[in-house]
């Protein structure tokens, strides 16, 4: 099984996870800028970040044939520092030119704040002025629908966004459609103990069909699972999908939409 890994934080995880993705057929990894767990205190905090996201994790990548691109923004979690978002938002630019940057994400929203939907409209502005591909993070739980709503309401609203070059991630069964039929694409996340398992992915899968969807693992530091996308190709193959629809979903999905960015290349070009 070849697969990409279009989602997932591996400054938190070991090498061994790396050769565990690579021996699994995993044939790039990207990773958006993310939480670290704590609130960061200074805009240096975050040049480190975009640093360690551009220079460092790719070449710790490479010892195992993996290519790994980024995606930088101003995490939601923190948007409530404005004077530190726009100070983050400032310095994005500078990075935008590396060659494993693909976009700007996970942008979106956490709690629905006021501030968090400010910073997040300003992060749409800065792809668009840049013409930078889009990864969106909606809110867990109860949040998730209305905070869904609000996001695609707000890309919706700025012209210059072409919704093919965006991507919705965490969709669960209530906000999938949202985020398809506005003509955005989705990702379904899979995580080990709630929110989306590979079975309720596949269900969504087997509901609305395989057009502008991908899974990931998103693992982080937290409890995840890093090979949970070749886990629910598993998944699929038990429950009758052929060798080819796997192929789409974990391999084939995700590669038409990054290839929209130019930089994004696979381990065996
Ligand atoms: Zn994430």
């Amino acid at each position: 099984m070849r697969f990409i890994e279009p989602h997932a934080h591996m400054v938190s995880r070991t090498t061994d996870d790396y050769l565990s993705l690579a021996t699994a057929g995993c044939e790039a990894v990207c990773e958006p800028a993310f939480w670290a767990g704590f609130d960061r205190g200074s805009v240096e905090g975050f040049h480190d970040y975009f640093c360690q996201l551009t220079e460092h994790e790719p070449r710790r990548a490479a010892k195992f044939g993996l290519p790994h691109f980024a995606w930088l923004c101003f995490n939601p979690k923190e948007s409530e520092d404005l004077k530190l978002a726009a100070e983050v938002i400032e310095i994005i630019p500078q990075f935008l030119d590396r060659p494993n940057v693909l976009g700007i994400g996970e942008i979106g929203l956490n709690r629905n704040s006021r501030n968090e939907l400010k910073v997040f409209e300003q992060q749409v502005d800065l792809a668009a002025r840049f013409r930078q591909l889009i990864l969106v993070h909606t809110p867990h739980l109860e949040d998730k629908l209305k905070g869904t709503r609000l996001i695609v309401d707000a890309i919706k609203s700025d012209r210059r966004i072409n919704p093919a070059r965006v991507i919705i991630d965490h969709v669960e069964e209530h906000t999938i459609r949202l985020a398809l039929d506005a003509g955005f694409w989705a990702g379904m996340t899979l995580y080990p103990e709630s929110k989306c398992t590979a079975a309720r992915a596949v269900d969504m899968i087997e509901t609305y069909g395989a057009e502008r969807l991908w899974m990931n693992s998103a693992c982080d530091w937290g409890v995840s699972v890093p090979l949970a996308v070749p886990r629910a190709g598993l998944e699929m193959r038990r429950r009758g999908h052929s060798a080819a629809a796997v192929d789409r979903m974990l391999h084939g999905n995700p590669l038409q939409f990054l290839a929209q960015s130019p930089k994004f290349k696979l381990a065996a070009e």
